[in-house]
């Protein structure tokens, strides 16, 4: 048996898309054979079916309808397969033999544009990985933007965890299949094996407009993967990607991804949604290119304090003006995604009303230029200069694009009347045409007189005149020609009719036809003028980043903060910013923090569990970042020193994101941070050691101290522990000072106040805090007991620290009569014995006598 020829012609292209699930199209759907089909009926619920193939099994078969490919293809590629799209690629009418079919696309999660599946928020990058020696050289593309990266990199895992995380790439080109497989490993990203071109350097020169920075052979390589790569599935000249940026890596602040996560930046740990990061509390921007924008930022702090304080003047420029700032916002919002319309362009994908988004976008240019113009100074006088508001596109696009345009660009329908005289004529023809009709339909009713009879038509048949059953007597004799026949009624021509029909026709066709010629015309000019619209959206992006921070500052109460050179650090009643604005206004105690790189680098702060240790550091380092990002902070005042990374862990039973971390994988990220961090670096240790044995935990824990101060002089850390015993560290070891977050002993319960002073916590109170979260009371007695033993065979810790005096305006009554209320509203009524009940009420009782 034989293979039908079209079966062979899947083969030969099959053969050439191995690894993606290839669409190959048959009249008005897409099929899928064999492992395809399999694959896809499992991940789409399609139902399999077969088709015969020459063979003696049926080839298993599932197919889609091409107009909902949108949808499926979507569906694959967000869950990381590659779909190659397989068109006929001649005329029908003119194929001998079988219709010449080929792929015209091949579709995968990096370079996937569909906007619907990837979001406005976030860049969607792919990247290029070539290792030599001791190094790597890395791109980093968007098609949908066109921006493109390139950097070196030592060949350390550590190195190219932090730098991949800079971008999260969706996908990866490597330059080996040992390679790709190691990044597949790694980081569970589709990973494909391309090979190197030849004279990798010589492709890339002239392949951008412009280039900043050097370009070597190790950055030439991973480009040029790269682009091959991006080429061989587009398949179109990708005349977006004009610009290359060569940059070091350490411009920017590296964060290994879990310090990402633990800080909580552009997700929270709990969801991994974007309510209650930083990005969350920060992004007040206007347009899609600033909001992308901001997202970078918040993900590659700066170093330089050249760079900082250039955002730093142009944010507090907007800040001081109220009245500019909100004129900027208004002019920003009628601006949308350039920069992803401009991609279209160049892709050739772009629809005539995405053309006419690029214009009203456009139009709103000039707004925002007046208000540059009266800010002009520093970062704003730059961008103003820099910013070409591209009145000639608009001019083009405002005479030629109808106001009305459609998403499709083969229907006509797009051209503006007065653009071009052979659209104005053929309209007309076509406007005539119609107006004949009607006056046909009225004449024939007259002559008949029957007053049901209607013109109509469909694609099949052309126009007809329709005459119900009931009106067939009235018929002239020889004056319709039958055409077709209904249930309950004739359809009929005329010669005349016919005539003014392909008149009609033909004007229709000819005039969709024109206007996409035109329309790829207007396509085509603008596609020569990207650099400049790409500029243009790189101006806006930055400036609504500014404007945004402004404006967050000016709601949330920041300061600009100030930045020294002897390494110091204090900041004056600082906030957490989310946890912040999670609260009800006013109810965040703030603190404040200070640091410097000698005496007082290590921060040991002790206090009960849920007394507020953790907010406090990472609020601390999210005022370091933000200040790095070019942002205000929360705090009254904030004077700090740039810091080169900062690095956090969270102890094992502390973190939430939890399942996999271990006491193991604790260690070693500790490992990680100490053989990383520099006399520049910020270190959060949140309740090191936690995860195995009090006494085991305890020693690390103390280990780890004595390391850091040893070994990364000048390096900042702060340490949170519910070990109390730690606090004897103090004096013990030049640099370290103990801070305990105070809590008010109220009868035999705590209030947290969660104010950070000076000194060592003398308890854990952990029997307390068990005592708020409900644990009976009978439990509560017998472990104060055992502790009273415990502590009487060992030794208390000597440095003690209670409240004399209520530091705060808020009452501990207050909040005593709080966590009482909470425990009544959390009883579980329903299900306690009547005993239970009773016991829980005397409780309550009780406590409520002793808050009095
Ligand atoms: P710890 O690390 O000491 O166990 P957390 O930092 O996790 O405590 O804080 C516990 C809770 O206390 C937080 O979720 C927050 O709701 C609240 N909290 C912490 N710090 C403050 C503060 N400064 N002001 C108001 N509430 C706070
Ligand atoms: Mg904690």
């Amino acid at each position: 048996m034989a293979l039908t020829p079209m079966m062979q012609q899947y083969f030969e292209i099959k053969e050439k898309y191995r690894d993606t699930i290839l669409f190959y199209r048959l009249g008005d759907f897409y099929e899928m054979f064999f492992e395809d089909a399999e694959l896809a009926s499992k991940e789409l619920e399609l139902v399999l079916t077969g088709r015969d193939c020459g063979l003696e099994d049926r080839a298993p078969m599932c197919g889609i309808p091409y107009h909902s490919a949108r949808n499926y293809i979507g569906r694959l590629v967000t869950k990381g397969y590659k779909v190659a799209i397989c068109e006929q690629v001649e005329d029908p009418k003119l194929a001998k033999g079988i219709v010449r079919r080929d792929v015209i696309r091949v579709i995968t999660p990096g370079t996937f544009l569909d906007e619907t599946f990837v979001s406005e928020e976030r860049n969607n990058y792919i990247m290029g990985v070539f290792k030599e020696g001791g190094n790597y050289g890395l791109s980093f593309c968007d098609i949908s933007t066109g921006e493109f990266y390139s950097t070196i990199i030592k060949a350390e895992a550590e190195m190219l965890d932090a730098e991949i995380g800079k971008f999260s790439p969706k996908e990866a080109v490597a330059s080996s299949d040992e390679l790709a497989e190691y990044i597949y490993s790694r980081y569970s990203l589709l990973t494909n094996a391309r090979r190197i071109p030849d004279e990798s350097e010589l492709l890339l020169e002239g392949r951008f407009k412009s280039v900043s920075g050097g370009i070597n052979s190790l950055i030439a390589s991973s480009c040029s993967i790269l682009l091959g790569y991006l080429e061989e599935t587009q398949k179109t000249a990708l005349t977006n990607l004009t610009h290359l940026e060569v940059y070091s890596s350490s411009d920017s602040m590296a964060m290994d991804p879990n310090t990402k996560r633990n800080l909580e930046l552009t997700e929270n740990i709990v969801d991994k949604g974007k309510i209650g990061s930083l990005l969350w509390v920060l992004d007040d921007t206007a347009t899609a290119m600033g909001g992308r924008n901001l997202r970078r930022w918040v993900e590659q702090p700066l170093i330089s304090r050249e760079l900082i304080d250039r955002r730093l003047e142009a944010v507090e420029a907007l800040y001081g003006s109220l009245d500019m700032l909100e004129d900027l916002r208004e002019a920003l919002k009628g601006v949308y995604d350039i920069e992803r319309i401009v991609s279209k362009v160049a892709l050739k994908s772009v629809n005539p009303k995405e053309l006419l988004t690029l214009k009203n976008s456009l139009g709103r240019l000039p707004a925002v230029k007046e208000v540059l113009k009266s800010l002009d100074y520093g970062e704003l006088s730059r961008l103003n200069r820099k910013m070409d508001t591209l009145s000639d596109i608009w001019d083009l696009l405002d005479s030629s694009i109808s106001e009305d345009a459609p998403m499709t660009s083969k229907d006509g329908g797009i051209i503006k009347n007065g653009y071009s005289a052979e659209v104005d004529e053929l309209r007309d023809i076509r406007l005539n045409g119609k107006r004949w009709i009607a006056e046909l339909e009225a004449k024939e009713r007259e002559f008949t007189g029957i007053r049901s009879l209607k013109i109509g038509f469909n694609k099949v048949f052309g126009y007809y005149i329709e005459i119900s059953r009931a009106n067939f007597s009235s018929i002239p004799e020889g004056r319709y020609i039958r055409k077709q026949t209904l249930s309950n009624a004739e359809r009929y021509i005329t010669e005349e009719l016919k005539v003014m029909e392909d008149k009609i026709l033909g004007a229709e066709e000819k005039l969709s036809e024109l206007e996409y010629g035109l329309f790829t015309g207007i396509r085509d000019r603008i596609e020569g003028e990207i650099e400049r619209l790409k500029s243009t959206s790189r101006c806006i992006a930055d400036l609504d980043c500014y404007q945004c921070l402004a404006k967050v500052a000016r709601d949330n109460g920041y300061v600009k903060p100030l930045f020294s050179i002897d390494g110091k650090v204090n900041i004056t009643e600082g906030r957490h910013p989310v946890v912040e604005k999670m609260m009800e206004k006013g109810a965040f105690v703030s603190n404040d923090l200070v640091m410097d790189s000698s005496s007082e680098r290590f921060l040991i702060i002790t206090g009960p569990n849920m007394s507020g240790k953790s907010t406090f550091m990472r609020q601390s380092a999210l005022i370091v970042l933000m200040a790095q990002i070019g942002s205000f902070v929360p705090a009254k005042k904030a004077s700090l020193s740039i810091c080169d990374r900062i690095f956090t862990r969270i102890g094992a039973s502390d973190d939430l994101a939890g399942g996999k971390s271990t006491f193991m994988v604790e260690m070693s990220e500790v490992s990680e941070i100490l053989k990383n961090a520099t006399s520049r670096s910020l270190i959060i240790l949140d309740e090191v050691g936690r995860g195995t044995s009090t006494y085991d935990g305890l020693s690390i824990a103390w280990a780890v101290i004595e390391y850091i101060l040893k070994h990364i002089r000048g390096s900042k850390s702060l340490f949170a522990t519910h070990y109390h015993e730690l606090v004897a560290l103090e004096g013990e070891l030049e640099g370290i000072r103990n801070y305990s977050v105070l809590v008010r002993e109220v009868g035999t319960t705590i209030a947290f106040l969660r104010k950070i002073v000076p000194g060592g916590a003398d308890e854990s109170y952990g029997i307390e805090v068990a005592k708020l979260a409900g644990i009976p009371r009978e439990i509560l007695t017998r472990a104060k007991d055992i502790l009273k033993d415990l502590e009487k065979k060992g030794k208390k810790p000597a440095r003690a620290q209670k409240v004399k005096e209520d530091p705060l305006q808020i009452g501990f009554v207050d909040i005593g009569r709080e966590a009482l209320f909470e425990r009544i509203k959390t009883l579980d009524v329903m299900s306690m014995t009547p005993i239970e009940a009773m016991n829980a009420l005397y409780e309550l009782n009780n406590d409520a006598k002793e808050l009095n």
